[in-house]
């Protein structure tokens, strides 16, 4: 339903059989690693509310983005052996897919931490990234102060840490919900602050920590904390419209309208908030994940992910995240 928080039930772990033999073009692959994320959420409803994400059907294996090694291929360029991935990733143990929908990887990029492909170097990172790159108008020496939400996240935390910085944003502070990650994000992640959203004054002490406001806001979360950061923006500030957590398990069209007040102060400040997709800038993905892979080699971007056991469970895993039970970046392990 479109409102509602999702559980573990809502899932079923199943056995079956697939076929022997494979088809020209497909290759079978062992499932690795499994990504777990919010946009899920949004399949779970008959209408996604996007045009680019189809719901999940009722009894159908669900999927996502995923890496896995092929073991036998009959796609030309595919051979067994290589590291593949694909955002249309089945939740299987092991499947016959399409050789022609995936992408081979490359280990050394990551120095052989696969799973960080679907994190900090995929998707994720990507989205901190461009969303910074291509919403963010941060400009090297302009002195800028950068908050973001949900800043102990997958996104956040990579928006934040680093990338914000080598950016050249000056201050940048995060909005998390706990007092241990906001600790994390400020002496491991190079936050300057951070602030509980479940304690004290929000308002107040945003206030204290940007005391010459805000410049860039990069959103993860939506609903009142971001209205909260919107109402301490600068004139001609900037918002990185990337997500809205917060509103994912209500019936509500996406992006979220602000409330009146709110959007009277965005429009008299000329605050930009255009919706961020970070599939619509596919053509800068190598040139970016290059980037990015160089950054964690050099240990300028540190990598937070939690690796859940396929066996504890996916569905738990996902639940997991949804309510804010991890740091960075959920990933399953499917195989050893
Ligand atoms: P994530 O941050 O790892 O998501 C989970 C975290 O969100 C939780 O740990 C929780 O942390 C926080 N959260 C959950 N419910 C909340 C609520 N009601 N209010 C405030 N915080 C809440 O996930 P992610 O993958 O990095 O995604 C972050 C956002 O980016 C999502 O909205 C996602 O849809 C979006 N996204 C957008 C794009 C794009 O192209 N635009 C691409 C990828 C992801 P706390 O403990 O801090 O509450």
């Amino acid at each position: 339903g479109k409102n509602g928080v999702p559980v573990a039930e809502n899932f079923r772990l199943e056995q079956s059989t697939i076929p022997d033999t494979i088809q020209v073009g497909q290759v079978r692959v062992r499932t690795l690693y499994l990504s777990v994320d919010p946009y899920m959420r949004c399949r779970m409803n008959e209408d996604t509310g996007s045009d680019y994400l189809l719901p999940w059907q009722l009894s159908e294996v669900a999927d996502g983005g995923g890496i896995g090694v092929v073991e036998e291929s009959k796609q030309d360029n595919l051979a067994k052996g290589d590291f593949v991935t694909s955002f249309n990733w089945p939740w299987q143990t092991v499947a016959i897919l399409d050789g022609s929908l995936l992408q081979k990887l490359d280990p050394q990029l990551v120095n052989g931490r696969l799973s960080y492909f679907l994190g900090a170097a995929g998707i994720t990172g990507l989205t901190a990234l461009l969303g910074i790159k291509e919403k963010g108008h941060v400009a090297a020496g302009a002195n800028q102060t950068m908050v973001v939400s949900g800043a102990a996240g997958a996104c956040g935390s990579l928006a934040g840490q680093q990338i914000g910085r080598l950016e050249g944003c000056s201050r940048v502070v995060g909005i998390a919900g706990t007092d241990e990650k906001c600790s994390i994000l400020v002496q491991e992640m190079g936050f300057d602050a951070a602030i509980n959203y479940k304690k004290g004054d929000v308002a107040k002490q945003l206030g204290e920590l940007c005391p010459g406001g805000v410049d860039v806001y990069f959103d993860n979360v939506g609903g009142d904390i971001s209205d909260t950061v919107i109402s301490q923006m600068n004139q001609n500030s900037h918002i990185i419209l990337c997500g809205q957590i917060s509103q994912y398990n209500k019936d509500v069209p996406y992006p979220p309208p602000l409330p009146p007040d709110i959007e009277k102060i965005r429009k008299e400040r000329n605050i930009t908030r255009e919706r961020f997709l970070v599939l619509n800038y596919m053509d800068k993905q190598g040139a970016s994940v290059l980037q990015l892979c160089q950054w964690i080699q050099e240990g300028k971007l540190k990598v937070c992910l939690v690796l859940t056991d396929f066996m504890i469970s996916l569905a738990a895993a996902f639940q997991s995240m949804m309510t804010g039970g991890n740091i960075g970046k959920q990933i399953v392990s499917v195989s050893k």
